[in-house]
């Protein structure tokens, strides 16, 4: 397992961390200013400063992506909403090819209309069958351009609004049936918020394997969880053993960035420095 206690080579910052306080192009000044060698931003975010600019600040700061997102949102109540998800997708595949990301994330999608408070039906089967789907055609565009779509399994407590793909397994048994043989266009992304808690964690890490394991994200469940989307914790703040779980990705062949991606009211509340500085010493201290 890599030693992550003296340097911080292998931090990624999910760029929501900090989205509160800055916009895109300052953030990825203040990461290159600390040596932090990757991020992963949010195509809000990207769109705000303009897709060209980001791709020229990259290449000035030679800061990396560790991923881009986010693409999915698969599900909708009718065909022409299916059609435009599968486009929408495109062009975020298209968007991640021009920052030259090493795969686009998915947060697939479920009930629709439930984001907004009004799902127009209640049918999960449904939303995951339309999932399968939408990941299909996007798969068939994503390969021809060579870019990996890394399907990101979420907590239940999101299974009505988000995603309908909540558990590793379920992640991995889609990638099966649409890359049967494992060629890396398909794979998923290990967000330790949603899958800490899965009994199967370790098995499917393994199952997964180096071929699938396309991202690896990190903060921390706090006890007690006041909002169910924006209370993650600063890692080493809660429960969950990252280390443990790094192990685990890495004996699996991962060896990419562990991504700091911290949604959170308290975080979002102080100096963006401070909690960049703060995501460096708890890197080197608990991930
Ligand atoms: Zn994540």
């Amino acid at each position: 397992m890599r030693d992550f206690s003296r340097s911080h080579e292998w931090l990624s910052i999910n760029t929501a961390t900090v989205r509160k306080q800055w916009p895109l192009d300052r953030i990825i000044d203040e990461c290159a200013k600390r040596g932090i060698r990757a991020i992963s931003p949010w195509r809000d975010q990207v769109a705000e400063v303009g897709l060209d600019k980001i791709a020229a600040l990259l290449r000035a700061t030679s800061i990396t992506l560790s991923g881009y997102c986010r693409g999915g949102f698969f599900p909708a109540s009718d065909a022409a909403g299916l059609k435009a998800a599968i486009n929408d997708n495109i062009k975020a595949i298209d968007e991640a090819k021009t920052l030259d990301a090493p795969c686009l994330v998915l947060v697939v999608g479920s009930l629709p209309g439930a984001l907004s408070g009004k799902p127009v039906h209640h049918d999960i089967t449904r939303a995951r069958n339309e999932v399968r789907d939408g990941i299909a055609a996007s798969l068939e565009y994503a390969r021809k351009v060579g870019m990996p779509l890394a399907i990101e399994p979420l907590h239940p407590m999101q299974a009505a609004e988000r995603a309908c793909v909540n558990t590793l397994e379920h992640a991995l048994d889609l990638c099966d049936e649409l890359d049967p043989d494992e060629t890396g266009a398909l794979g998923v992304a290990v967000d330790m918020y949603h899958v800490w808690w899965d009994p199967k964690l370790q098995q499917q890490i393994t199952r997964a394997g180096k071929m699938r394991l396309l991202a690896f994200h990190v903060c921390d469940w706090l006890i007690p969880t006041r909002d169910l989307l924006n209370d993650r914790g600063m890692m080493g703040d809660g429960v969950i053993e990252l280390q443990k779980a790094r192990g685990w990705v890495e004996d699996a062949g991962f060896a990419g960035f562990a991504e700091v991606e911290i949604f959170s009211g308290h975080w979002w509340a102080q100096p963006g420095g401070d909690v960049l500085d703060t995501c460096i010493a708890r890197h080197r201290a608990t991930v």
